[in-house]
């Protein structure tokens, strides 16, 4: 039988919590979250505590910030005008971009705040600084095709996924 190791990709139906037990995150009313092991396609905590285990296996997995998004970078969010962006750019709080700072470097950040005309940008990934807490159930454990492996994410839960059908659209229809 199949565990779970490097260059596998792994189903998974998840729940996510904090430390005061709000839910943050689940897969557990849609399909389960297919990854490919090994690539950081998930946080290193969840990762480690996968490892080795088998299809059928329950558990909790808690993640210190440090094994999952990072501590906080101690930037405070920044304030820009709206106007810095195009008119049609449809911005949303909680929407992730990549910005250019002053040495050109690409940096992502997170729109946490739209009032008026001043937008608040966060450099810090909106879970920074705090464990998580993974209720977690492994669903299916299979090799990885040639391409999944090259582009080093999962192309559906069964690998022909058509690979226009990008996880970042994805993620914007459904949010
Ligand atoms: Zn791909």
């Amino acid at each position: 039988m199949s565990t779970v190791k490097a260059d596998k990709v792994i189903s998974v139906h998840y729940t996510l919590t904090n430390d005061q037990g709000d839910v943050l995150d689940s897969s557990r009313d849609e399909d389960p979250l297919p990854y490919l092991h090994g690539h950081g396609n998930v946080v290193p905590g969840l990762e480690a505590g996968l490892e080795g285990q088998k299809v059928g296996y329950r558990g909790d997995i808690s993640v210190t910030p440090e094994q999952g998004y990072g501590q906080r970078n101690g930037v405070d969010p920044q304030a820009v005008p709206r106007d810095a962006f195009p008119e049609d750019f449809e911005l949303e709080e909680g929407m992730q971009f990549v910005v250019e700072n002053d040495q050109n470097e690409q940096i992502p950040v997170w729109c946490v705040g739209i009032k008026d005309d001043q937008v608040l940008l966060d450099s810090n990934h909106p879970l920074a600084g705090e464990a998580l807490h993974f209720n977690v159930e492994i669903i299916d454990i299979r090799d990885a095709t040639t391409e999944e492996l090259h582009h080093g994410h999962p192309h559906g839960l069964s690998g022909d996924d058509d690979h226009h059908d990008d996880h970042h659209d994805d993620h914007h229809d459904d949010h």
